[in-house]
């Protein structure tokens, strides 16, 4: 056949008609027949991913969630696995057929508690990426009573449906962290003296968004707004985590553990209490004690902690999650053909300055990137293909300023 006369075989369209006609064993598709096609494509997934869920469920029972958190989280193996069954358990809630007994799974809602930066909010985004749904990070101190200046509680919904692409139906089977939890306590455990009216307030409006309700939420965010159009979001069916760091709250769990080991001595010498990690013994009661009211703490029925990130545990940080930041670095380099590698010594060096200036794990990137940055600056144009980070190399590149300007900004 000459050359002109090559035609698409789906549509006919003979190819100086076309802009690109791609041959495959007997046939020819053009470009416009690609794009459509692709569009179908895009189109038929869309519908599978309505039954996305219990397909997915079907393939990960808690266990293998926990495998799946274990690629991107170090440790924290309490909480994965009370995560994994939170979550193993609120997607089956979702899909539990309209009962024909009165038994109804209500949700499990989940209260993370652990310092800072010891991975809450990682543990929550790598839960929504296993699943595919989306995830609205919001931070409780931003929150305030409809009527005070900063956003209602509703702007969680806005959040959650901006990250759904406004995809109603995905949102509203969506994840919502919501980080610094604590910062909304009341000040005191005692309502009657000084009554912190903002922050119980607050705890109030999000009882309701927890348990599940049909919410007016503004599409664009900001305040309620009389001529503004709502979407009615239900939450009946979204998950929600909440985080903090609960400064303090040992002193709590301390004091109840001392009560009891003078109610039961005889059966608390015998459980060893581990003082540098009291967070472990942590019961709703504290969370209470701490000033959070009885019912915020009955709609996040499953409780759980952070271990404190130790050097062993910022090591692995460093190294073995599959996007470790130090795997990063290396793809980085290997762009351009650079092999880099670094020493057992200098990962030493690098967690022990992190430790020593308690950066946390967020401090472990800033480090690199300080020690990094002349390298990455200059090898790329340079004959050097190797680039072997040692002790004294970043020793070197990390001076007592660098340290004090990332302990200023941390
Ligand atoms: P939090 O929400 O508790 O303040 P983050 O989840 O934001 O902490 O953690 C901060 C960063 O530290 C994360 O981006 C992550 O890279 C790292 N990180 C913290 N804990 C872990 C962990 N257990 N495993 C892997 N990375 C972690």
């Amino acid at each position: 056949m000459a050359k002109e006369e090559l035609e698409c075989s789906f549509c006919g369209r003979k190819k100086p008609e076309t802009n690109l006609l791609i041959a495959g064993l007997d046939a020819h598709i053009c470009d416009r027949c690609i794009e459509q096609a692709h569009g179908i494509v895009l189109e038929e997934s869309k519908q599978i991913d309505g039954s996305d869920l219990s397909a997915e469920l079907k393939l990960r029972k808690p266990q293998q969630i926990k495998k799946f958190l274990d690629e991107y989280i170090i440790g924290q193996n309490a909480t994965k696995k009370v995560m994994s069954v939170a979550v193993y358990n609120h997607y089956k809630r979702l899909l539990q057929p309209a009962s024909k007994d009165d038994i109804e799974i209500q949700k499990s809602n989940i209260i993370m508690v652990g310092q800072t930066g010891t991975g809450k909010t990682l543990m929550a985004k790598t839960i929504a990426r296993m699943l595919n749904v989306p995830l609205a990070i919001v931070d409780a101190t931003v929150l305030t009573e409809a009527g005070y200046v900063g956003e209602d509680v509703e702007s969680i919904l806005t959040r959650l449906l901006q990250a759904a692409d406004y995809n109603l139906e995905k949102a509203e089977k969506g994840i919502v962290f919501i980080d610094e939890i604590d910062k909304i306590a009341r000040k005191s455990d005692n309502p009657s003296i000084t009554r912190d009216v903002s922050g119980e307030g607050v705890q109030q409006a999000l009882l309701k968004l927890l348990e599940g309700t049909v919410v007016n939420v503004p599409p664009k965010g900001g305040r309620k707004h009389p001529d503004q159009k709502f979407i009615e979001v239900n939450t009946e069916n979204i998950l929600f985590i909440a985080g903090g760091a609960f400064d303090g709250i040992e002193r709590h769990i301390s004091k109840r553990l001392n009560m009891q080991a003078v109610g039961y001595s005889a059966s608390m010498s015998d459980d060893v209490v581990n003082q540098e990690h009291l967070l472990q013994y942590i019961i709703p009661k504290d969370l209470k004690d701490f000033g959070l009211i009885p019912e915020i703490i009955g709609r996040l029925p499953v409780l759980t902690y952070m271990d404190p990130l130790d050097s062993d545990t910022l090591r692995a940080i460093l190294t073995e999650p599959k996007n470790a930041i130090i795997k990063q670095y290396k793809k980085l380099f290997e762009m351009d053909q650079i092999d880099f590698t670094i020493t057992d010594g200098a990962l030493g060096f690098i967690v022990g300055k992190a430790i020593e200036y308690k950066l946390g794990a967020r401090g472990l990137r800033s480090l690199c990137e300080e020690i990094l940055t002349d390298a990455m600056f200059e090898l790329p144009s340079s004959n050097d293909k190797k680039l072997n980070v040692t002790k004294a190399y970043a020793e070197d590149k990390l001076t007592k300023t660098t340290l004090k300007k990332l302990k200023a900004v941390s």
